[in-house]
Order: structure tokens, then sequence, then C-alpha cells
């Protein structure tokens, strides 16, 4: 590790997931870059990790756009001097419907956002990873890992399923350069993620399974918080983790496993 603080970037910080893993790695001394689309949410985050005590900038980009997304991991090093950490978590449950009703840009935006995004972060951060070694940890879902029963959700399982892929494959790539490269699977955690979502015709598409005491067996049913998943991305990224490397976590309650 470099000697300086450590110094992390966080994808779609400004909310939910992404807010929660940025205040957590903050409070642990990590200067911390929030990236997302709306600086307003990335500012209040901000603030919030100053008003702890720690650091943080603000990066407005959109992490399917390339020279976006070059200008702000430049702007995170020049100003903490170099990079360590990455949660590629950014992302979109996007339109849900039948595969005959999906439309190729819906599709697309879907995959834009949740994969060609991953692969954008990905790619500008690893050169400076390579200086010093590192962690990465892609936020990805027990859809597309454990769970094939969400109504209409082809789009969101695929890439869902393909970061795990990725994760998998760039372990091994990237472990003799010391960087570790694992995922999280969460299962319903309460953000603000169902709000952005179109789900249509879902009569066609529901699996008819019920649970009748809810279908989160560690909670009695009630869906997962944001810092459950943040605890566990703190701890894919510290040194206890050493070891860990390729491994998709599961963050779900069992969620994923009632079939
Ligand atoms: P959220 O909507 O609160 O957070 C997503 C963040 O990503 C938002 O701040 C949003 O502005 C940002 N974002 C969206 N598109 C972007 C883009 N193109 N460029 C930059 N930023 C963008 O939802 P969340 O639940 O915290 O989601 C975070 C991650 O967790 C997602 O990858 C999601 O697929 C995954 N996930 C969530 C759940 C859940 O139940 N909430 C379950 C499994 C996986």
């Amino acid at each position: 590790m470099a000697g300086r603080s450590s110094v992390a970037l966080v994808t779609g910080a400004g909310s939910g997931i992404g807010r929660a893993t940025a205040c957590m790695l903050a409070a642990n001394g990590t200067k911390v870059g929030v990236l997302g689309r709306t600086r307003l949410e990335l500012e209040e985050v901000a603030a919030e990790i100053s008003a702890q005590g720690g650091e943080a900038l603000v990066l407005e980009a959109d992490v399917s756009e390339e020279i976006p997304m070059r200008k702000a991991v430049d702007a995170l090093v020049s100003a903490f001097g170099g990079l360590d950490i990455i949660v590629a978590n950014a992302g979109i449950n996007g339109v849900w419907a039948p595969i005959d009703d999906l439309q190729p840009f819906e599709w697309d935006e879907t995959i834009a956002v949740n994969l060609r995004g991953t692969f954008l972060t990905l790619h500008t951060t690893v050169p400076h990873l390579k200086q010093n070694g590192g962690a990465i940890v892609v936020v990805s879902s027990i859809n597309g890992t454990r769970t094939f029963t969400t109504p209409g959700a082809t789009a969101y399982t695929a890439t869902k399923a393909a970061q795990v892929a990725m994760v998998q494959q760039l372990a091994l790539e990237l472990a003799r350069h010391q960087i570790r490269v694992n995922a999280v699977c969460p299962g319903e955690i309460d953000t603000s993620i169902s709000e952005n979502t179109s789900l249509r015709r879902e009569e066609e598409t529901a699996i008819p399974v019920e649970w009748p005491v809810g279908q989160v067996p560690i909670t009695g049913g009630e869906p997962g918080r944001s810092e459950d998943v943040a605890e566990v991305i703190r701890f894919l990224v510290s040194d206890e983790a050493r070891h860990i490397t390729g491994s998709p976590i599961w963050v779900d309650g069992g969620q994923g496993l009632l079939r």
C-alpha cells in the first residue's frame, strides 16, 4: 500500500448503497471520490463526510461515458495523490418487461449503465491501482447469480451475471499486480432504486411463487439496509480480506436461496 492515506472511488455515491459505503470508508480515514450523475446529492454526501471529519471530492460523471469518466478519475488522482480502492456500484434497474416488449433502446440503456459503466470504471482506474496494488468491489445482485424470478428483469439480470463473470476473470488477470477483485450480491435493500424502475405487463412475466413469511428469511421479510452491504464492502477492501479475491459474497439475508 502507498505511504499516504488510502484513496477510494465510489460510483453511484449519491444515494443508497454507494452513499453508505462512501461514508463508511471515509469514517475509516479513506479519502473518497464520490461519483454520480446528480451533483446536489453528491454535495450532500461530501458535506456529511466533512462533518464527520473525513475528506471527499465530488465527481459529476455518467459512468457510461468515457471522457467524463477519464476526467473524473484524473481529478481524483490529482487531488488525493493516487487511488487504491474502487467500488463499482452505480446501477439502474431499468425497464422490466416481457422480452418481446422490451425495446432495444431500453435494453441498451441498462447495459450501458450497469455493464459498460462497470467496464469504464475499471478501465479508467486500474492503471492507477497497478502502481501500488489495491482492492475492487463490484456491486452485483442476487439477480443473475441466485435469483431468476424477478418479473421481466432480463436485461438487469444479464448485467448482474456478467459483472460476476468480470470479477472472476479480473481476479486472475490482476492478481500479479496485487489487486483483489470481489463482488457483493445484495438481495432486497431499502434504497430508492425501485423508484427508478419501469415494470410493464408483469402479469406475463411474474413467476407465481409466494413466501407467506416474506422473502428475506433473516429479517422475517424486511429488506436489508444500505449499511448491511456497505459493511461487507468495507471488509472486502480492508487488509482483513487480503486472501479473498474473485469471490461473490451474497448479502441477502438468505433471500436468494428461496426457490
Ligand atoms: P440507488 O438508486 O439509491 O443508487 C444508485 C446510484 O447510482 C444513484 O445515486 C444514481 O444516481 C447512480 N447512477 C445511476 N446511473 C448512473 C450513471 N449512469 N452514472 C453515474 N451514476 C449513476 O440504488 P441502490 O440500491 O443503492 O443501487 C446501488 C447498486 O446496488 C446498483 O448497482 C444495484 O443494481 C445494486 N443492487 C441494489 C439492490 C436493492 O435492492 N436496492 C439489490 C441488489 C443490487
